[in-house]
């Protein structure tokens, strides 16, 4: 019998409202456990009422699943191993904590783990800091196996999810006290604790158990396959009761397979989705009786598989093996996808031919089903689902909605020189210096000033549009005032009109829609709600001239345009799929170059194209990354080359890594690059010029995720280091991102300090 499986199951969202209740101190961690209890059982009876025969225990979490793998095994940072185990310090770990002092007790302030994006997603994990003398070590309550043992009371056999050894290291970094530790030197360390473990879940009576080994869809270097092959030879030679399923996901495992035929695991899971090609690949390095689970339903997105096409696959893989030896599941956990379809009312009745066309997890567990049951009981026993997805998959391909001939034409007539600036950059920038003079050293920031919550009630309809206008455009005048006051060089006008970076232009373009509860989890109890391209994108009409004219109109500085860039508004919204992610990018772009010009046309001089997810979309593999940035690079080129020589472009980074994308950002041929840089290493600044980078830059000189005023002093030593890198004449002073989550009164102070950097530099030219 083919199983119907999955991987994992969305759980943030839900857990949103207790988990934030409990850091403000309104509920008790008891009320937190009574919660995740009944949301759990929620989660597995619905998984088994959609069919589903072997069901993930242990993929819950309040934070995040890497922060609770670790705090199982007892990686827990020196610096919270003073606090209570449990809900506050599991928090601590992922949040920091920080403390007024009282009568009783001393302040207290633990800087938080270290965030990173889970590969490519924006899924943000907890980074394991591991030491040299870590020792791992499980505690009295182990939280796969309870987990295991509270669906058994519910009468629901799972399979636990455990990250495996290999991925859990390789995920983690050197804690600061261990520089220079290589971290697969602590393999013969956290085995025996995984033994243990498995022990305990054999004897719980698990038998399918799922060893998540992400880092398989990564280059791995032979000498850490053969670590692999060690591993999971001696772990499932001490556990010979479990059946362990090896899951990779994101990418192709490639050659990394060789190490499972004789490494004693039962099965393997592959992201078909992601790469269907490997299949016979794969196939092919399986041993005569280990399983293949299919992932062909797409754990990624949110639209309708196409039954027929995955039914193809998955027979070619019965064919094969037979089907004792196939599962069916997601792609990769669900935990990227929204939950259910169930409230999405209002795309339901208004949105009709698009609801049609979407699966979130609820549905993708079913399909699953569906698709195990066809192979089982042949697809007569499921001819009416099967009828129905073909008719909505015909629908959506067929559909007048998803194209626009205009736009088709306008991206099959992109010449060459649409991605080129008319001069290079070193002729642009003495055009610029001599056409908009600024001092030395300019001040600007990212775009954003602390949020109003005009909005909310706009959105709730407590004011209406034209008072909602008006509000915006106070909130607009008192920005620049405040920023004239600050003195600082180039304005911006404080992006009081938009909820989100990205779904502000989604709301104006067309080709996107928006869901009322597509939320996904993006780190801790944040969750985001993508906007959804269903059609080729295109504009309409300007987005944000009024805005950003008004502004200017306050002020003789020059008032800098804000936009989000092609690649960002890509990678943060649900994408189509029935064309190649470049083309939709391409269209973005075209919708973005438009508004680029209409604001050099209204007399906008500086125009930033905030870029900061273009990292984040780097695939997992380096033989892919140049095709990848090819078409990124030249989304961003087409967005902003439609501009005279004379008009200023700036875009943004974040969150980046920088090492893999130097050359691309040098081909991003912007005239000013903003950067997150206050906590980073001023080396990676060198490396920019290394690589050729020679226009102006921005590294941020102050960390705006922390409320701390940063005082003058220790900003300008920033700058001081910077300028051992970067050229007088290319160095502005600004902060590391936008300031939205901050508010009035720290940012005042932090800008008055950073303008003072600035002044002090000048003064010493
Ligand atoms: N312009 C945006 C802002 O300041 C940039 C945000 C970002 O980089 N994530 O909010
Ligand atoms: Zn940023």
């Amino acid at each position: 019998m083919v199983q119907a499986t999955n991987l994992g199951f969305p759980r943030i969202r839900e857990t949103k409202k207790i988990v934030e209740s409990f850091w403000a101190g309104k509920v008790t961690e008891q009320a937190v456990d009574e919660a995740a209890v009944k949301l759990r059982a929620e989660n597995w009876k619905l998984q088994q009422a959609q069919g589903l025969s072997q069901i993930p225990s242990g993929d819950f979490s309040f934070y995040d699943h890497v922060l609770d793998h670790s705090v199982m095994f007892n990686v827990i940072p020196q610096r919270f191993r003073h606090l209570r185990d449990g809900h506050e310090r599991n928090f601590a770990i992922g949040r920091g904590i920080q403390k007024p002092a009282t009568e009783t007790q001393e302040k207290v302030d633990i800087e938080a783990q270290e965030m990173k994006k889970w590969f490519d997603t924006n899924y943000h994990y907890i980074v394991p800091e591991f030491e040299t003398n870590q020792t791992f070590h499980l505690g009295a309550q182990v939280k796969t196996v309870q987990e295991f043992n509270e669906a058994k009371a519910l009468g629901i056999h799972t399979r636990p999810v455990v990250l495996g050894p290999l991925s859990f290291l390789l995920l983690g970094k050197a804690a600061k006290n261990s520089a220079g530790l290589d971290l697969l030197s602590l393999l013969p360390k956290v085995l025996p604790v995984y033994e243990e473990l498995f022990a305990k879940l054999a004897e719980a009576g698990a038998d399918w158990i799922q060893v998540d080994e992400p880092c398989l869809g990564l280059d791995v270097a032979p000498a850490v396959i053969a670590h692999y092959h060690t591993t999971y030879t001696r772990l499932t030679a001490a556990a010979p009761k479990l059946k362990f399923l090896i899951a990779t996901y994101f990418g192709r495992i490639g050659n990394n397979v060789s190490f499972i035929k004789d490494s004693g695991v039962a099965g393997l899971h592959i992201d078909l989705v992601r790469a269907p090609e490997q299949l016979e690949h794969v196939i092919a390095n399986l041993n005569q009786s280990q399983v293949l689970s299919l992932g062909l339903v797409d754990g990624r997105n949110i639209w309708k598989t196409n039954l027929a096409n995955a039914l193809k696959i998955a027979q070619a893989a019965v064919q094969a093996l037979g089907s004792e030896r196939v599962f069916i599941a997601p792609s990769c956990s669900l935990l990227h996808a929204p939950v259910t379809l169930r409230f999405e009312k209002r795309l339901a009745s208004k949105h009709a031919e698009l609801f049609d066309w979407l699966a979130y997890s609820e549905e993708k567990c079913k399909e699953v089903h569906t698709l195990a049951h066809a192979l089982n009981h042949g697809v007569d026993s499921v001819k009416a689902e099967l009828a129905d997805n073909a008719r909505s998959i015909e629908a959506r391909r067929t559909s007048a909605h998803t194209t626009n001939s205009a736009v088709r034409q306008r991206l099959e007539a992109i010449e060459p020189e649409q991605l080129r600036r008319r001069s290079a950059f070193p002729e642009r920038q003495t055009k610029q210096h001599a056409a908009h003079p600024l001092p030395a050293f300019p001040t600007t920031t990212i775009g954003s000033f602390p949020q109003t919550k005009a909005r909310a009630k706009f959105t709730k309809g407590e004011i209406d549009a034209a008072a909602y206008n008006e509000f915006i455009k106070k909130e607009i005048a008192y920005c620049v005032e405040e920023q004239e006051k600050l003195n600082i060089d180039v304005l911006v006008h404080g992006e009081a009109e938009r909820n989100d970076m990205v779904a502000y232009f989604g709301e104006r373009l067309e080709g996107y829609i928006f869901s009322e509860n597509g939320w996904i989890a993006s780190y801790g109890s944040r969750c985001v709600r993508p906007p959804i391209i269903f059609g080729d994108v295109h504009r309409v009409n300007p987005m944000t001239i009024t805005e950003t004219v008004y502004a200017q109109s306050l002020t003789s500085k020059p008032m800098k345009g804000m936009l989000t860039g092609p690649v960002t508004c890509l990678q943060w919204s649900f994408v189509r799929d029935d064309i190649p992610r470049s083309v939709v990018c391409t269209q973005l772009a075209l919708a973005i170059r438009d508004e680029v010009v209409d604001l050099e046309k209204a007399g906008i001089i500086h125009i930033q194209v905030d870029e900061p997810a273009i990292r984040e979309g780097l695939p997992l593999r380096a033989i892919d990354f140049d095709f990848y940035l090819q078409w990124a690079v030249d989304a961003f080129l087409l967005s902003t080359t439609g501009v005279n020589d004379t008009t200023v472009i700036h875009t943004h980074m974040c969150y980046s890594d920088f090492q893999d994308i130097f050359q691309a950002i040098v081909r991003m041929d912007a005239d000013v690059l903003t950067i997150e840089n206050s906590k980073s290493d001023m080396r990676i600044l060198g490396a920019f010029s290394t690589h050729g980078y020679n226009a102006e830059i921005g590294p941020g000189v102050f960390d705006i995720h922390s409320p701390r005023v940063p005082s003058v002093q220790e900003m300008k030593e920033r700058a001081d280091a910077m300028l051992q890198y970067i050229p007088r004449r290319n160095l502005w002073i600004n902060p590391d991102c936008g300031l939205k989550t901050r508010g009035w009164k720290e940012v005042r102070e932090s800008l008055t300090n950073l303008v003072a950097v600035a002044e002090a530099l000048r003064a010493s030219e």
